[in-house]
């Protein structure tokens, strides 16, 4: 049984983190905040793709004034994810400066490595004291790319007296974690309630960030964020970003995921809510979507007809999800198998809820379709696609339907 983090509820602009809540998942925009159409529009489209909450950059002025208005609009559309604003260097000055947008925000992320030098603590305490006078939360987030230098060479130096150094990564770790420790503790001295603050610690190499959170776990119950930071483009980041986040979410840590990947040129942003969605499901932690087994194909599949048919299911299944989760209740917990040959097909088909075992090179052209677990019926000919569409939505309706039966399709 999965054994979950106790952690304190933070209350996000409505949205539960921590706690027992489910895992939530969050985005971040790369429009230019000020630019109120554009960062309208990806918040929708990141909202729309599942984010449940999304940060927007307040770097400046401009940002700082476009934020009430982007919150309006997105209200106005119906959209209800929270809009958090990330600010660095002067979200002292910002936060001070513009109520409106300190209202308007549902949290306020603070990076304690980027609140100025001569004044840290006095720059970190103004923020906090706007978070207490609009009583919003905030996410003390640490960055290995941005620690707070004094206090990593504070650590060194101790390291250096001690009668057994650890090494110089250890060391790094620590800082990381000691920083968001004592800005937590900072936080609460000031005046915020424990149960506003949300904790991360994030790294971009992925053994270093299994060692940080694990350690960080341990040390208070505030919700963690987590997230490998510049996880990068394509396939390196997708697949480091699930090999850090799959062993520590496994272990019940994280309470809200974001995926920082690198768009390509002109690419689609809202892939990393589904990446993040898709981690999510397929540790069996919270379902988004109905899943397609399909094989990968060998040597007894030499057309690519059976990738055709899982590509072309997976495709009816985006394309119809919208409004099955409207009208079909659960439907997201559905598993659909396509499979290649005999060796696996039958076998598998049996373990989804509906299944399709395609016949391999040398195999009678015939397909058997499983209903849970129960052969159901055989398919040949040009049709076998739509006729196997046509009996998934018919089980579908039925099993999630309210209909007349929960065993599968009628016969
Ligand atoms: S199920 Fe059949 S076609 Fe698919 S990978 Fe296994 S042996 Fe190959």
């Amino acid at each position: 049984m999965w054994n979950r983090r106790k952690s304190v509820e933070v209350d996000i602009g409505g949205v539960r983190v921590g706690g027992t809540n489910p895992v939530v998942v969050q985005s971040m925009t790369n429009t230019d905040t000020a630019d109120v159409g554009a960062t309208v529009a990806q918040v929708k489209a990141l909202a729309d793709a599942g984010s449940e909450m999304v940060r927007v950059t307040v770097n400046n002025e401009a940002a700082a004034l476009a934020v009430p208005e982007i919150v309006e609009r997105l209200a106005d559309m119906g959209c209800a994810s929270p809009i958090i604003g990330d600010f660095h260097y002067n979200g002292h000055l910002l936060l001070t400066k513009h109520p409106q947008t300190a209202q308007a925000l549902a949290k306020y992320r603070i990076n304690p490595g980027n609140v100025g030098t001569k004044h840290r603590d006095a720059n970190f305490q103004d923020i906090i004291q706007v978070a207490v006078d609009n009583d919003r939360p905030v996410r003390i987030g640490v960055n290995w790319g941005s620690l707070d230098q004094r206090l990593l060479t504070e650590l060194m130096d101790a390291n250096a007296k001690a009668e057994q150094p650890k090494d110089a990564a250890q060391v790094l770790r620590d800082a990381l974690i000691e920083s968001a420790m004592r800005s937590a503790a900072l936080a609460e001295e000031t005046g915020l309630d424990h149960d506003k603050i949300v904790l991360s610690a994030k790294v971009s190499g992925v053994s270093e960030l299994i060692m940080v959170y694990r350690q960080l776990a341990t040390l208070s119950d505030y919700p963690l964020h987590l997230g490998l930071t510049e996880a990068g483009m394509g396939a390196k980041g997708i697949v480091a970003t699930t090999a850090g986040l799959g062993p520590l979410l496994t272990e019940g840590i994280g309470d809200t995921i974001r995926v920082s990947l690198t768009p390509e040129p002109g690419g689609d942003r809202t892939e990393e809510v589904r990446i993040a969605q898709q981690i999510l499901q397929s540790l069996g932690i919270r379902s988004f979507e109905p899943q397609v087994t399909a094989c990968p194909g060998c040597g007894r599949t030499t057309s690519t007809f059976f990738q055709e048919m899982a590509q072309d299911i997976q495709g009816h299944i985006r394309e119809r999800i919208a409004f099955w989760k409207t009208e079909y209740p659960g439907v997201e917990e559905l598993e659909v198998a396509v499979m290649g040959c005999v060796v696996n097909g039958p076998g598998e088909s049996k373990r989804a809820n509906i299944g399709i075992s395609l016949p391999g090179t040398f195999e009678e052209p015939k397909a058997p379709v499983y209903v849970d677990g129960e052969h159901y019926t055989t398919l040949k000919g040009d049709g076998l696609v739509e006729e196997f569409k046509a009996i998934l939505d018919e089980y579908i309706e039925n099993r999630y339907g309210g209909g007349t039966s929960a065993e599968g399709v009628s016969t």
